[in-house]
């Protein structure tokens, strides 16, 4: 993977981890924000509840007893506030306030189900004052908050003992909702409130954040990989090509250096070797070649050794097979070629460098010698025998292309 692909990688990461966590904080974030908005909204409602009822014992009772009722509805704090609630109903019909009982007067305020179970553990629990309970309706999630209802000694007179009971009462509801106890916990109120439309917001609003997050890491991103690729990556990019450059090729020459020979010799020897594919090496030297310096100095001998790789490489028409092993010692790497093929690839090579003289310096020859890959060969003894072929040729004469045998 190139460094371009290795940052962008990073910065998707790193992106898609901080995008995660964050939408995921702000999204519970948001959701406790809702259910504390729809709290606040039932602690209001209750509160109203509370007034009802404190307006009816304070206000409303005195003036009929005082009229000589006994008994009223509507001087009950209990009826009061449910009824006051159900006028407010009306106009938002999702919101409710009941007060429930396990042994009520009027059996339309039995509780029932989940209610029943809230009243049990707030009399397992007499300091708890509140709780929580969450129901789905037809119209998505329903807040209730509770609070436990204990009778007070004013209480008593209607759910004391039934044989004290005003007689109205009796006759209206027979003989339920007596033997209360003045602080037993026996029902409950009941603030109903629909979280759906404080979740909706607050999911709209987690979905604009997701938007504008996206939208700006998306414009980070271009900006911060064309900021990168500028004044980062392309030097560094031009830089590396530069050091692979030193690291594999001849200065002097441009062909492969002794490096590149051995790494590519093993390669191609491995990959030959199992495809059962030729590979022939070719050991070149330039003939006389001290006698260059000495007559022309050491300059036009580089200058000759930089022709002399130039011209091989434009005969041979392959950039990639060529190598510089040292001094004026080159070496030829030729896959799927054998012998016969490689010594008439070094002919017409040593026929083109003998023909055209070399600028500063004359006519010029080489030697060849030619080896192909054997079985069990190692790269040492494959250059062994391209070697000894190198020398035939230098003993025959110099100025030819001698093969191993094969
Ligand atoms: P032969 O035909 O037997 O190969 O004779 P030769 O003179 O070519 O071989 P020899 O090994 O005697 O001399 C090689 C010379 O090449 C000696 C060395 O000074 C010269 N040489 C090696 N590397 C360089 C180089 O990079 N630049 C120059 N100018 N000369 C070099
Ligand atoms: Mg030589
Ligand atoms: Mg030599």
């Amino acid at each position: 993977m190139d460094t371009r692909a290795r940052l962008n990688l990073y910065l998707a990461c790193t992106f898609l981890l901080v995008f995660c966590i964050s939408s995921f904080v702000l999204y519970r974030l948001l959701m406790d924000g809702a259910l504390s908005e729809v709290r606040r909204e039932s602690q209001l409602r209750m509160e109203m509840a509370l007034a009802v009822r404190k307006y009816t014992i304070e206000d409303v009772r005195p003036l009929l007893q005082a009229s000589g009722h006994t008994y009223h509805p509507p001087a009950i704090p209990a009826y009061a506030a449910n009824r006051s609630m159900a006028l407010l109903e009306n106009d938002h019909p999702q919101y409710r306030y009941q007060e429930v009982a396990l042994n009520p007067t009027n059996p339309a305020n039995r509780a029932t189900g989940w209610q029943v179970d809230a009243i049990e553990s707030f009399r397992a629990e007499p300091a708890r004052t509140q709780l929580t309970h969450f129901t789905d309706g037809p119209a998505g999630q329903v807040m209730h908050v509770l609070r436990p209802v204990r009778p007070t000694p004013d209480c008593m007179a209607c759910h004391g003992a039934a044989a004290h009971a005003p007689a109205d009462l009796l006759q209206r509801y027979g003989k339920a909702g007596f033997d209360w106890k003045v602080g037993d916990t026996v029902g409950a109120q009941i603030v109903s409130v629909p979280t759906a439309h404080a979740v909706r917001q607050a999911r709209e609003a987690w979905g604009w954040h997701v938007a504008a997050t996206v939208t700006v890491f998306g414009a980070l991103f271009i900006v911060l990989n064309r900021m990168l690729s500028r004044t980062i990556i392309a030097p560094i990019e031009t830089r590396s090509s530069a050091w692979r450059e030193l690291a594999t090729k001849d200065a002097l020459t441009g062909a492969l250096n002794r490096r590149s020979f051995d790494e590519q010799a093993q390669a191609l020897m491995g990959a030959c070797a199992r495809s059962g594919a030729p590979l022939a090496l070719v050991a070149v030297d330039v003939d006389h070649f001290k006698r260059i310096n000495d007559s022309f100095g050491h300059a036009v001998g580089d200058a000759v050794l930089k022709e002399f790789a130039q011209r091989m490489l434009q005969t041979s028409k392959r950039r990639d097979c060529l190598y510089r092993l040292g001094g004026e010692e080159f070496a030829l790497l030729l896959p799927h070629t054998d012998l016969e093929a490689a010594a008439a690839f070094a002919e017409v090579l040593r026929r083109s460098l003998e023909r055209t003289p070399f600028s500063g310096a004359g006519h010029l020859s080489a030697s060849f010698g030619v080896a192909v890959l054997l079985p069990g060969d190692t790269l040492g003894t494959l250059m062994e025998r391209a070697d000894r072929a190198l020398y035939a040729a230098k003993d025959q004469g110099r100025n030819r292309v001698v093969c191993a045998p094969a």
